[in-house]
C-alpha cells in the first residue's frame, strides 16, 4: 500500500553534527537520509518503504558542491548528476563520469538525483557505479564515531548490502584523475536512451606504457567494471588479467571476452535474460578495446 505522505516525518538538521546525532539514535528512531528522493519517493509510492522518519540532507551546505584539488575531484554527497554532467573539469578529465551522469534518467531526475544516493541505493544497475569502480573512487562516510574512507570496491558487500553502518552518512566521493594517456569508456545498454534501467552498464579504463600511445605495448593498467551483471556492481578481474598479459591483439581480445564468464553471473529477469546480457557484456568490451587500441582488431 502507498505510504501516506501526511504520516511521514521529516527532520531538518541544524548542521552535520546534529545530523550525525540524529543518525546515532536507536534503530527504531533513526531517520533515513533523504537526498534527491528519486529512489525513496518511488519506494514510498510503491509501498515498499516501511521507514517513516527521514533526515532531510538539504540544509547541510558542507555536503554540496564539487571541488578539484591537485589530481582529485571531490564530489559532495548533495551534488546532483546535472552538476556532475555540466562540470567543465569532470567533462575534460573524467569523461566516463560525465557520460554516465548524462544517462541517469532524464533531466528532471538529473536535477535532483545525487551520486551519493546512487551509491547508497546500492542497486546492481546503478549507472554511476561501474565508473566509480573503474576509476578507483573513495567514499568518505561520517558518524559520531568519526570519519572513514572506503575504497569503492569494498562498498558493495552483497545484493543491496553496503559496508557502511546505519549511523554513517556519505559526505563525499573522491575520484583521482587517471594518468595521462589513459583511455576511458562508458556504455549503458537499456531499452531506450533515457528513463530506462540498464540491461548492462560498463566502464573501462586502460593505459599503455609511456610513449606507446594507443599503438601497442603491454598495458600496465586495465580496469573493467560492470553493472547489472551480478548481485553487485563489480570488476571483471579475470578479463583484466588476460589483457594485462601482453600487447593488444585480436586473439587476446577474444580470450578476454571468454574470461568474462568467470567474472560475471547475470540473472534472467524482466529486463533481459542471462545469455543476452553475456553477449552484450562481450560486445561492449570489444567496443572499448577497439576504441582503446587498433591492435585489438588486428588478426
Ligand atoms: C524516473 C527515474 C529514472 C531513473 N533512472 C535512473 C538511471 O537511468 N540510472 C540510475 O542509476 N538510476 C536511476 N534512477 C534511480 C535514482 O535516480 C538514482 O539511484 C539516484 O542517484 C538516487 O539519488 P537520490 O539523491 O535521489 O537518492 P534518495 O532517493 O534521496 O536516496 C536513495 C538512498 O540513498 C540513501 N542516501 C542518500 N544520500 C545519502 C547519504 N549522503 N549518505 C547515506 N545514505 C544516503 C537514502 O537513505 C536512500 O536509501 C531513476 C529513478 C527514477 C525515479
Amino acid at each position: 500500500m502507498r505510504a501516506a505522505l501526511s504520516q511521514v516525518e521529516v527532520v531538518r538538521p541544524r548542521g552535520l553534527d546534529h545530523a550525525l546525532d540524529l543518525l546515532s539514535e536507536p534503530a527504531d528512531r533513526r531517520p533515513t537520509p533523504l537526498a534527491g528522493g528519486t529512489d525513496l519517493f518511488v519506494y514510498l509510492n510503491a509501498g515498499d518503504e516501511s521507514r517513516g522518519r527521514f533526515l532531510d540532507l538539504s540544509p547541510l551546505r558542507g555536503l554540496r558542491g564539487i571541488r578539484v584539488v591537485g589530481g582529485t575531484v571531490t564530489i559532495g554527497a548533495l551534488a546532483t548528476f546535472r552538476e556532475i554532467r555540466e562540470h567543465a573539469v569532470i567533462r575534460r578529465r573524467l569523461p566516463a563520469l560525465s557520460a554516465a551522469a548524462a544517462e541517469v534518467g532524464g533531466w528532471q531526475i538529473q536535477n535532483r538525483a545525487t551520486l551519493a544516493g546512487n551509491i547508497a541505493n546500492a542497486s546492481p544497475a546503478g549507472d554511476s557505479l561501474p565508473v566509480l569502480l573503474a576509476l578507483d573512487a573513495v567514499v568518505r562516510v561520517a558518524s559520531k564515531r568519526g570519519v572513514r574512507d572506503l575504497p569503492i570496491h569494498r562498498v558493495f558487500t552483497g545484493y543491496r548490502k553496503l559496508a557502511f553502518d546505519p549511523d554513517e552518512l556519505i559526505v563525499s566521493i573522491a575520484i583521482p584523475f587517471p594518468s595521462a594517456g589513459t583511455v576511458t569508456f562508458f556504455r549503458k545498454v537499456g531499452t531506450r536512451r533515457a528513463q530506462s534501467i540498464s540491461k548492462v552498464v560498463f566502464c573501462g579504463s586502460i593505459a599503455f606504457g609511456r610513449g606507446r600511445g594507443r599503438s601497442g605495448g603491454t598495458p600496465h593498467h586495465v580496469q573493467l567494471a560492470y553493472g547489472s551483471m551480478a548481485a553487485v556492481p563489480l570488476r571483471a578481474e579475470a578479463a583484466e588479467g588476460v589483457l594485462l598479459e601482453g600487447p593488444p591483439s585480436a586473439e587476446r581480445a577474444r580470450a578476454a571476452r571468454l574470461a568474462l564468464a568467470e567474472d560475471l553471473t547475470p540473472i534472467d529477469d524482466v529486463r533481459s535474460d542471462r545469455d543476452y546480457r553475456m553477449d552484450v557484456a562481450g560486445n561492449v568490451l570489444d567496443q572499448f578495446l577497439r576504441n582503446a587500441s587498433p591492435g585489438y582488431t588486428r588478426s
